[in-house]
């Protein structure tokens, strides 16, 4: 992992823990997973990760999963963060 993926995974971190770890749902992990793997130029498909900020995709329910926390949101806009 690189200095600025470390950078960007603790930034997104301490939001994430700031909003109280809100979760996403099992369809909203797949629905925003069907996005970035829909044809998105920046879905790495070697190792399921994000090349925009490095963060690992995937459609589990886990932590280290940017799609399972619901306050993230796509760097390009694509998918927005989940406001309950
Ligand atoms: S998070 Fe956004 S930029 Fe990254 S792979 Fe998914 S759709 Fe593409």
């Amino acid at each position: 992992m690189t200095l600025q993926k470390i950078k960007t995974f603790f930034k997104s971190l301490w939001f994430h823990v700031w909003a109280g770890f809100p979760k996403s749902t099992q369809e909203e992990i797949n629905f925003r997973f069907k996005i970035c793997t829909g044809g998105c130029d920046m879905y790495n498909k070697e190792d399921s990760t994000c090349m925009m900020c490095g963060c690992n995709l995937n459609t589990k329910k886990m932590f280290m999963n940017k799609l399972a926390w619901a306050d993230q949101e796509c760097p390009l806009g694509k998918w927005e963060k989940i406001v309950r």
